[in-house]
């Protein structure tokens, strides 16, 4: 297998690796003028009540779109990101313009479940771990007058492990401010179920894998297990990645209330979110009420 010879020697130079660092080097680069360059922006992913309830919160998610390189993942430059620290900077921004954008969405007329909207922004250790951050939330909030609960904030199961009592009083900071916390991509992490009960959380949302596997007993099994956990923690489960609807059905069958997924709709832009508004807005005012 000539091919392959040569594989596992040591490399002094090895070409493709040098282009990957010099890539992740030139792309942390442009990063750092890409906001002001008008490069981000959010696109919001409905998260729908998986009975068919209107549109009860949108996640937040950045969006790079590079002039050369095209539309960037945020897989590929949120770590970039986070690297250098610009993380804080950006996330920043995305806070506040998501909540310009709730507030903009508040006041659109014909929007009317506007109101009762949530908006989602996933926070990374480094912002989570800045003393500034509930000072910044509260300023955000007060910026655009979003009532609190209006907010929820996404960290991961590893922000919260990392040092135990730094992330509880931090958390605890973020709750007094009367917002909501979710803990993103759960059960992928490594946080034992003991625990959890310490922390001031709202809700977990359930990683894709696991609605993945829905389709197995085994895999709804495991499923059904997080769902009942939450439960017995009295946190929301929130299910990522609904891609079919047989998923939505096992969901709802084991008493999760709450979903995303291609299934239900796509990260969009802004207009497309005042739509779906608009919609909710015309199927309540239709409809009968019961
Ligand atoms: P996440 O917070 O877990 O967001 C969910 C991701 O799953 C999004 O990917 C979304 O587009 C994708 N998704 C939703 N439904 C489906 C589905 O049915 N099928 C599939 N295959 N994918 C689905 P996206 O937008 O590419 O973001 C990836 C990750 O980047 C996010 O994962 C989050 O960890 C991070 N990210 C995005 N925006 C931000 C941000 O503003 N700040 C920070 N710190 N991280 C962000
Ligand atoms: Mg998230
Ligand atoms: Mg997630
Ligand atoms: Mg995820």
């Amino acid at each position: 297998r000539a091919k392959n010879g040569g594989k596992d020697d040591l490399c002094i130079f090895d070409p493709i690796m040098h282009d990957v660092v010099e890539d992740r080097l030139a792309m942390s680069n442009e990063l750092r003028g890409a906001l002001d360059r008008g490069e981000l922006s959010l696109h919001y992913q409905p998260i729908y009540g998986i009975k068919g309830e209107p549109l009860v919160a949108v996640e937040a998610l950045m969006r790079w779109n590079h002039p050369v390189r095209g539309a960037v993942p945020p897989v590929e430059f949120i770590p970039v990101a986070e690297a250098s620290g610009l993380i804080v900077t950006l996330g920043a921004w995305a806070l506040d313009e998501a909540c310009r954008q709730l507030r903009q969405w508040q006041d659109t007329p014909d929007t009317g479940t506007a109101g009762q909207l949530q908006v989602s922004v996933n926070l990374s250790a480094r912002q989570l771990a800045d003393d500034d951050l509930p000072h910044l939330v509260a300023q955000t909030l007060a910026r655009h007058d979003i009532a609190p609960h209006r907010l929820i904030l996404e960290i991961t199961e590893s922000m919260m492990i990392n040092d135990v009592e730094a992330a509880i009083r931090r958390l605890r900071e973020l709750k007094d401010l009367g917002i909501q916390l979710a803990v993103d991509d759960f059960g992928t992490g490594y946080s034992s179920l003991g625990y959890l009960r310490q922390f001031p959380i709202d809700r977990v949302k359930i990683d894709k894998s696991f609605v993945d596997q829905l389709g197995t007993s085994q895999g709804r099994a495991l499923a059904e297990g997080i769902i009942n956990l939450a439960h017995s923690l009295a946190l929301e489960p929130i299910a990522e990645g609904i891609e079919h609807e047989y998923q939505s059905t096992a969901l709802d069958d084991l008493g999760c209330r709450f979903g995303q997924g291609y299934h239900f709709a796509r990260p969009e832009s802004p207009d497309m979110i005042t739509r779906r508004l608009a919609d909710n807005a015309q199927r309540v005012t239709t409809e009968t009420p019961v």
